[in-house]
């Protein structure tokens, strides 16, 4: 248990994020500490520190739950769990110092366990099940482990009341210590597991982005539009082309600096003025794609209202001058059209441009008209 609370402190130090593993990795440190001492300790001599080990165990299954809740993202209801703790600790001190009695102890320390246990349960029960695999595996084991807790002071009971006899004990000790390395196991694969589902959608994230303006960038656009085009329930699907104009003067009057600035307010207007499930990218420079799941006049709308709204922003750069954007916007029904319409919208974005810039060209079934 010390050797897998080591190694989820070293998934923490890898992220330097989710505290949760540090509670998990306490709890581990104590309960196996706990067990490691009582394994080695003179029989006889575990009444004497039954409530320092029993300060373990109930701070170190605290501290489990504690991680649980963390993860689930509910309280592990600290002053319940004291007033429990405490409670406990009285009775432990009494049937260890005032009546010696090493199954009043047993049973007074799973009770107190249990219930630090289910602690965050009721919590985390509340919510809407997770439909992930991996939250649910966690769910459920954690369940599992709280009943498993809670379950086990009627079992001592149980074997308690069978006689105080040495080998009943052992079996019950034995029997409890291999349960609780198993579901530390359990616990501790899945913990591992979700730092590597972290660390790759992380990975998959910085892949997929442009870092600038935190748009898609365009392999990830290309992926995307590929799986919205397939599907057959949305549509229908409008392929916008923007290109900031004339951004190489802005580059060269203001510097490099306020370039970016603008590329990133541009972003924001764009990701501003479409819904959800659109795709904003940039695909390189100052030109920018959107997939918009609207038809060709409404897309055109949109364009008009995004190629006002920069034009208007008077603090975009300075000298009161204006900056606009020029648009070719066309259909699109399928994803074998992708790199077809992609054309088509350039061809149409330089006709904007040779026609004067800062305006929105359709493509129309017929002829192509300018409207700005
Ligand atoms: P047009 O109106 O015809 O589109 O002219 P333009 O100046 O906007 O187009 P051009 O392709 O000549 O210039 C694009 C400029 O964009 C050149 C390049 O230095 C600049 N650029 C490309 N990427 C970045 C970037 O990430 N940041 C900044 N600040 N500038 C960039
Ligand atoms: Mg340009
Ligand atoms: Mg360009």
């Amino acid at each position: 248990m010390l050797l897998l609370g080591t190694m989820l402190v070293g998934c923490w130090l890898v992220q330097r994020r989710h505290a949760y593993l540090l509670w998990v990795a306490a709890s581990y440190s104590l309960v196996g500490g706990a067990l490691a001492w009582q394994s080695l300790m003179d029989t006889a001599d575990l009444h004497r520190w039954a409530v320092v080990t029993g300060v373990m165990y109930l701070f170190g299954t605290w501290c489990f739950a504690r991680g649980m809740a963390g993860y689930f993202n509910v309280s592990a209801r600290p002053r319940l769990g004291l007033a429990i703790g405490a409670v406990v600790l009285l009775a432990l001190y009494y049937y260890s110092r005032v009546e010696v009695n090493l199954w009043m102890r047993m049973l007074w320390l799973n009770a107190g366990l249990g219930l630090l246990q289910l602690l965050p349960t009721a919590r985390i029960l509340q919510r809407r099940l997770p439909t992930a695999g991996l939250e649910r595996a966690m769910y459920w084991s954690y369940v599992l482990f709280a009943i498993n807790t809670s379950v086990r002071p009627l079992l001592s009971l149980a074997i308690g009341s069978r006689g105080e006899s040495a080998a009943s004990f052992s079996s019950y000790w034995l029997m409890m210590l291999a349960t609780t390395l198993l579901f530390a196991l359990l616990f501790s694969m899945l913990l591992l597991a979700n730092t590597v589902r972290d660390a790759m959608t992380a990975l998959r994230a910085e892949r997929n982005m442009d870092p600038l303006t935190n748009l898609l960038n365009r392999r990830a656009f290309q992926e995307a539009a590929g799986h919205l085009l397939r599907d057959p329930r949305l549509g229908p699907w409008t392929l916008l082309l923007g290109d900031i104009d004339h951004f190489k003067r802005i580059n060269d009057t203001w510097g490099h600096a306020r370039g970016d600035h603008v590329l990133q307010t541009v972003a924001a207007a764009l990701t501003q003025q479409v819904r959800n499930d659109d795709l904003v990218a940039r695909f390189g420079g100052e030109e920018f794609v959107l997939l918009l799941r609207t038809d060709l006049a409404s897309a055109e709308g949109i364009a008009q209202r995004i190629r006002m709204q920069l034009s208007e922003d008077k603090q975009l750069l300075p000298d009161g001058e204006r900056m606009t954007i020029s648009f070719g916007i066309a259909p699109i029904a399928s994803p074998t059209e992708l790199s077809a319409t992609l054309s088509r919208a350039d061809g149409l974005l330089y006709q904007a441009k040779q026609a004067g810039r800062d305006r929105v060209y359709v493509a129309r079934p017929l002829n192509e008209t300018q409207t700005s």
